[in-house]
């Protein structure tokens, strides 16, 4: 397989990588697999068109691939810090220069980020965080867009009903911007100043993170 600048390689077939790999196939772009397990190559054959067993900690097997040639990698290996580690070094000595690389702990995430992975991601901590809030008040979901802002899909507080957006102000009392809402068995619209907000309606709102929970939190 040559590789080109649109073609992903994704290291590590678990749970994590092989989600990944098939969501960027679905997306149309061309993946290359590798796994250091031939049952776990074998069973992904079934959804990735090139997937190889290789083992990634090796840089003379990466290279062979020609891993060095793609633009971009994931390195998926979670739970052997070790091989996720080596891994990564491996594809930044190969020259690759956009590398995401899951880590399992803030320390692995640290290693990962100072060896030269672009992007770090923490599946469970991430997932941890965005299901308590959604265990809580009335958001449905919760997207942390940096450190201090985030995206919460909430149901509309009760004080709300039947006002319009302008009405309701809630750029000045609660700190947060409405992006859209969506009314019971239609679709999620862009928010406009006259947009009437009723009970039973879903929200996207942005805004800075304390102020957001707190209007989430509402009744
Ligand atoms: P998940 O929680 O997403 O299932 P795991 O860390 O359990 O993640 O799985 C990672 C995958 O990475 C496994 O399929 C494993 O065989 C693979 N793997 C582990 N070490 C290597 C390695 N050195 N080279 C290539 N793949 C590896």
């Amino acid at each position: 397989m040559l590789a080109s600048d649109d073609q992903i390689l994704v290291i590590g077939l678990g749970r994590f990588g092989r989600t990944l790999a098939t969501a960027l196939v679905r997306l149309g772009h061309e993946v290359l697999g590798v796994d250091v397990s031939p049952k776990v190559v074998q069973a992904c054959a079934v959804d990735l068109t090139h997937v190889v067993q290789a083992d990634a900690t090796d840089l003379e097997a990466l290279r062979q691939l020609g891993a060095g040639d793609f633009g971009r990698a994931a390195v998926a290996i979670g739970t052997d810090i070790q091989a996720s580690i080596l891994a990564t070094y491996a594809l930044v000595d190969l020259g690759v220069p956009r590398i995401w690389a899951k880590a399992v702990t803030s320390e692995h995430g640290a290693i990962l980020e100072r060896v030269g992975a672009e992007r770090v991601i923490f599946p469970e901590i991430e997932m941890g965080e965005r299901v308590a809030h959604t265990m809580v008040g009335r958001t449905i979901d919760y997207v942390e867009l940096d450190a201090d802002f985030v995206l919460i899909e909430t149901t509309a507080p009760r004080e709300l009903s039947g006002q319009t957006l302008k009405e309701a102000g809630l750029r000045q009392r609660y700190g947060v911007t409405v992006v859209a809402v969506k009314h019971p068995g239609e679709s999620f619209t862009y928010a406009t100043p006259e947009t009437v907000v009723d009970l039973g309606d879903l929200m996207v709102v942005a805004g800075r993170r304390e102020r957001a929970e707190a209007f989430a939190s509402l009744p």
